[in-house]
């Protein structure tokens, strides 16, 4: 499936990126990983968010995301586990399936615990971020789930249907590790070790680092210029990911600049 604009994540900056590129007459489908998982809809009341006094954060999720339904923006839920430059876009993986796009805008929230110690080091040998696309691999071996989203028991069910042993995490203030000489070789949680083959970890948000090789990072956030854009020509950030206030007015204010730029780097390549 081929769209002008994919924006990654479902909050107020993806939203406010995703309107944005519909007003500029672009095709755009927007990942989300579900509202639940959104820090926002914790919040039980917003008092600065303009316009909308005194609402929940889940009312004015699900009134945003109606919004974007309603401007043609084809919401698909789901976790995008790969990013990859593909002449003359790029590609975007999310499970099992594929999709294209010109211009890329990455509105990924921020993932409170950071990732784990070697986990980076040994992502694709042992650790995953996608039961769907990874967990045959492991039938018949020991894997574990660190699963901090609303889908951790459905994905544990999953990988046990595929006929792996597993051992699911689900606290956050654990110290978590994975351990492994060139292959996942173990998890430890709170110092305790679980010995295993694969590591499966599901976070509400994923670094973005993490989804695209050679996003420049500047610490925590994706480094962007004043008009959202990244080192990688074609790729716009904002929001939470871009850098802080972590707040929602200002991920929407800069959800509607990366929309505005990539559509302009859309009609340079026209
Ligand atoms: C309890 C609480 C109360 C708050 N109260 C306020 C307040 O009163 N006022 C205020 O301004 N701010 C408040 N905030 C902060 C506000 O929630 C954030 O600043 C804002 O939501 C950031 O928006 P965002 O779009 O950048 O990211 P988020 O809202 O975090 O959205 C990130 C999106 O990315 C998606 N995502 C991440 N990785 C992937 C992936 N790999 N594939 C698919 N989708 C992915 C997630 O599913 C989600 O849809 C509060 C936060 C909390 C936790």
């Amino acid at each position: 499936m081929h769209y002008d604009g994919i924006v990654v994540g479902g909050g107020p900056a993806g939203i406010s990126a995703a309107l944005t590129l519909r007003r500029r007459n672009k095709t755009v489908a927007l990942f989300t990983g579900g509202l639940e998982d959104i820090p926002l809809y914790k919040a039980k009341q917003i008092d600065n968010y303009p316009g909308c006094p005194r609402i929940s954060g889940r009312e004015l999720l699900e009134t945003m995301e109606r919004q974007a339904r309603q401007e043609g923006v084809e919401i698909i839920s789901g976790r995008v586990t790969a990013l990859m430059p593909m002449e003359p876009g790029f590609g975007v993986a999310a499970g099992q399936d594929f999709y294209q796009c010109g211009a890329l805008v990455l509105c990924t929230g921020i993932a409170p615990a950071g990732v784990f110690p070697g986990e980076k080091e040994l992502l694709g040998r042992g650790v995953s971020y996608c039961v769907t696309c990874d967990g045959m691999l492991y039938r018949g071996k020991d894997v574990c789930l660190v699963g901090f989203t609303g889908q951790t028991e459905e994905e544990a069910r999953l990988l046990e249907d595929m006929g792996c042993r597993v051992k699911v995490f689900t606290q956050q203030g654990k110290k978590y590790a994975v351990e492994g000489d060139g292959r996942v070789e173990a998890l430890t949680v709170g110092g305790e070790r679980y010995p295993c083959q694969g590591v499966f970890i599901l976070r509400p948000a994923t670094m973005p680092d993490a989804l695209m090789e050679g996003l420049a990072m500047d610490g925590a956030h994706v480094a962007v210029g004043r008009d959202m854009s990244t080192n990688i020509p074609g790729v716009f950030a904002a929001g939470d990911c871009a850098g802080k206030p972590y707040q929602a007015a200002k991920a929407a204010g800069e959800g509607n600049v990366a929309g505005i730029s990539a559509a302009r780097y859309l009609e340079t390549k026209e």
